[in-house]
């Protein structure tokens, strides 16, 4: 198998019966685990497996404790959501995604919350072991319409408007980069040193190169890290190899994709969009299958649609 595009994809996995072959390899690499009990050695049944421990001996297929769980859809259509969700450098709306594969938009979005549940890092990355890191906030999001859901925030942003009506509040994320490597980003709740220090702490190797722009929030860098600043208030950008341009142009890419494709994304999903934006950006050197790939060695994971709408 070898596929370079959608078409080459759908070519391959034309079969429901290569799909579920194919991601067998994947999950079990030729030995089934039962999901309800860990035993290695289920029967082969016509639908799927049956585990032959005397105190469980439950039926299960492959989808059983993934992101494909109780889901009716064809793996078909799954793996071309997912081709398409990750190799679109902005994302992809559920709108366009039903609209592509003929699926209703409920299904699309509930598709996409998966595969942004399966893209979501699952070990915490370290930055700094080979490259500089820049580190930088970015402020997203803040539609007029949210205004009234905001207000235990507006102590955190007490700025007014030359008209004297208050700035709508904004998320506030931080971001770290390696240059030439990998991205971590956080939402955290305001710019303060004791805020982001402790994400800087847990994600930077100390004694690491950090460049960053001169705000207070980055005061105590000084003392684990190799720190350098530029100061953007004076419009300084480029000091030697110093500045934090990566960060900003990941920053670009994340905004254009946010209001673009996403238009607005409501607070309680925001960083399952974060992940997306950081998985996808964390294997950009990565041809499409091998992002495809990659990924669903990651899909053990289920998210129920009542998980998502909880807190609705
Ligand atoms: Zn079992």
């Amino acid at each position: 198998m070898n596929f370079k595009s959608l078409p080459q994809l759908l070519d391959y996995f034309k079969e429901e019966s290569t799909c579920i072959e194919y991601y067998e390899g994947i999950r079990w690499g030729g030995n089934p685990a039962c999901p309800h009990c860990g035993s290695l050695n289920p029967y082969k049944t016509t639908r799927g497996y049956k585990c032959s421990d005397n105190e469980c001996y439950k039926k299960f297929t492959v989808k059983v404790g993934t992101i494909f769980e109780n889901s009716k859809i064809s793996f078909r259509i799954w793996f071309a959501a997912i081709y398409l969700a990750t190799s679109h450098k902005k994302g992809i709306s559920s709108v366009q995604l039903a609209l592509d594969l003929g699926i209703t938009q409920k299904t699309a979005w509930f598709v996409l919350h998966r595969i942004r549940e399966m893209l979501k890092e699952k070990a915490p990355k370290m930055l700094g072991e080979k490259n500089m890191v820049e580190i930088d906030e970015a402020y997203i999001g803040g539609k007029e319409k949210n205004k009234h859901t905001s207000k235990s925030r507006s102590d955190v942003y007490p700025h007014l408007k030359n008209d004297g009506t208050p700035y709508v509040p904004k998320t506030m994320v931080v971001g770290l980069i390696e240059r030439g490597g990998d991205v971590v980003i956080k939402k955290v709740p305001r710019a303060v040193n004791y805020e982001i220090q402790p994400i800087i702490d847990k994600h930077v190797k100390a004694g690491s190169e950090i460049h960053t722009d001169e705000s207070h929030v980055y005061r105590n860098l000084g003392i684990t890290y190799d720190h350098s600043t530029v100061v953007h208030s004076a419009k300084q950008y480029v000091v030697g190899n110093v500045h934090t341009n990566t960060i900003e142009n990941f920053w670009s890419v994340l905004k254009r994709g946010l209001y673009g494709v996403y238009h607005q994304v409501s607070d309680k999903h925001f960083e399952r969009y974060l992940d997306e934006y950081a998985a996808r950006f964390n294997t950009r050197n990565l041809t499409n299958q091998e992002r495809f790939e990659n990924f669903l060695v990651q899909s053990e994971s289920v998210l129920r649609y009542r998980d998502l709408i909880k807190f609705t």
